[in-house]
């Protein structure tokens, strides 16, 4: 690096972004070019770092997560270097980013990783939190322990943890589906897992071996920070006031219509037509006619990416869900510049059995992949689409089961072309085959299966698979030999 003044700063590769995308690429750049010096910029003061990493199968991956002072990483990479400093401005033209404590860093290459927000109901309203990274898991914690009631608003990973994790708070959680956690399961697997609300919590969760947040990030500058993962809630108390476990009761097809201020509520036709409600900090007034009062609403309704400080007086392409929009080398439609992670939207055709979702698995794969394709530019050597987006493949917790999701696991993109076998075992295990011209698009594997190797492998080679029937799922056949 040759620093030109003490505010304009060059570097060959700069990486925006602190969290799992942009650590790893950074990581993987300083490993490539170790006699080039690489700048990480990031908003927030902790960094994101894979640990324990884990290849469990041809495509799936398992690993922890740890929060660590930028030191570390530095330390790890000597030509590694870590700003703290929120970017405020791109000038992609010049190659040209602006900080907010007003540096500026010239680039050859740049790799966008700023990760997603949540995307909230009502903007700057105290009573209605979402949950992204430490900071907000605080906020959540702080509000629930003072609570006796909450509506939780979506139906993705985030809402189907909390609504399982919260001890002595009513939960009133409003989906607008007709079942729980439609994001990754099915109506089936939906009710295979509702007992688990609906029975007292066990005394002491079964050992996780996933993430642990160790260090805490609050200095309250409202700065951006990493998203969490699984386990976000490891470590903190999510207990509200009441002494009962789980108290969980589900308003299907339903979204908030409106929500109204103790003051706002007091002063709506509601309240007169809706005495008996008592007396609330807050209403959520939803689309099926109901009202509830609750000490706080969470919004679990989604992600929107980090994109706005890179937009201004640049021409980049952005996808329906207003992610930057990257083609199979992970470049935007601005020269040099790359994205990966949350803040992109996965731009080229993907393969038959891959979908993007918005993961930390996928983040990893994601800054790992940008930086080879990076490599590769600098190198002028031809790259091909990494193995990882042949299989959507993802392995995580719901309710205290092991959950493995594989290819068109919802059978995504199908229509009706598409059988589905099941398999099911109250209170043990839910297997789900979805099949199309008798071959494997997908599954998903609820419990200690076991079967997630064999699977992958059925779904990777596309064999037919029209003669086993459903045989397929017979618990008294071992399927591994079977197909050895
Ligand atoms: P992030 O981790 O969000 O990192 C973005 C980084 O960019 C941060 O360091 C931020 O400080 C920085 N940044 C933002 N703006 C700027 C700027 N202008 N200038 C400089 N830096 C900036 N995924 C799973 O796979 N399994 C789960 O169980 C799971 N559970 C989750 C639970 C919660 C509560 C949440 C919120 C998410 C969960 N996810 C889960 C999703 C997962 O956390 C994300 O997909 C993943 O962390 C995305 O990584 P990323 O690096 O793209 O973005």
């Amino acid at each position: 690096m040759a620093g030109t003044s003490e505010s304009e700063k060059r570097f060959r590769f700069v990486v925006v972004g602190g969290g799992i995308a942009g650590v790893t690429c950074a990581e993987q750049l300083a490993l490539q070019f170790p006699s080039e010096d690489i700048a990480l910029l990031t908003a927030a003061p902790l960094v994101k770092t894979v640990t324990n990493f884990r290849q469990v199968s041809k495509t799936l991956q398992d690993f922890s997560v740890e929060e660590q002072p930028a030191s570390i990483l530095e330390e790890k990479y000597p030509n590694l270097k870590v700003i703290h400093s929120a970017v405020k401005g791109l000038h992609a033209k010049q190659h040209v980013l602006q900080t907010e404590n007003r540096q500026v860093f010239h680039y050859e290459k740049l790799c966008l990783c700023s990760g997603a927000r949540p995307k909230l109901l009502i903007p700057d309203n105290p009573n209605v939190l979402g949950i992204r990274d430490t900071d907000s898991a605080q906020e959540f914690q702080k509000h629930l322990s003072k609570a006796k009631r909450m509506v939780v608003v979506g139906n993705g990973g985030i809402a189907l943890e909390l609504v399982y994790e919260v001890e002595g708070c009513e939960v009133i959680w409003a989906i607008k589906d007709k079942a729980i956690g439609n994001t990754f399961f099915d109506a089936g697997a939906a009710q295979f897992l509702i007992p688990s609300l609906e029975a007292d919590k066990p005394e002491k969760a079964l050992p996780c071996k996933r993430t642990r947040y160790t260090t805490a990030s609050k200095d309250g500058s409202g700065e951006l920070g990493s998203a969490l993962g699984p386990d976000w809630h490891e470590g903190i108390s999510l207990r509200g006031t009441e002494e009962v476990s789980h108290r969980v009761h589900v308003e299907y097809e339903c979204e908030i219509k409106t929500i109204y201020s103790q003051q706002d509520f007091m002063k709506s036709p509601l309240h007169t037509q809706e005495t008996d409600l008592g007396l609330w900090p807050v209403y959520a007034h939803l689309t099926n006619g109901k009202t509830f009062g609750c000490d706080f609403i969470v919004s679990a309704t989604g992600v929107v990416p980090n994109t706005e400080p890179f937009l201004h007086g640049n021409n980049f392409e952005l996808a329906d869900d207003r992610g930057l929009k990257v083609n199979e080398h992970m470049l935007t439609s601005v020269p040099d510049v790359y994205a990966a992670g949350d803040v992109c939207t996965a731009g080229w055709e993907p393969s038959a059995l891959w979908q993007q979702m918005r993961l930390w698995t996928q983040a990893r794969q994601m800054g790992w992949y940008a930086a080879r394709c990076i490599v590769a530019d600098v190198l002028e050597e031809p790259i091909e689409l990494d193995f990882c987006f042949e299989l959507f493949s993802h392995i995580t917790k719901f309710f205290n089961y092991k959950v493995v999701l594989l290819g068109k696991f919802n059978a995504q993109g199908l229509g009706s072309n598409h059988e589905l076998l099941v398999r099911c075992t109250k209170g043990h295990e839910y297997v789900k085959v979805v099949l199309s011209g008798g071959r494997m698009m997908g599954a998903i594997l609820i419990g200690e299966t076991d079967l997630e190797e064999t699977f992958e492998n059925l779904i990777l080679n596309q064999m037919d698979l029209s003669s086993y029937g459903e045989e397929l799922l017979n618990p008294n056949i071992d399927i591994e030999d079977y197909f050895d």
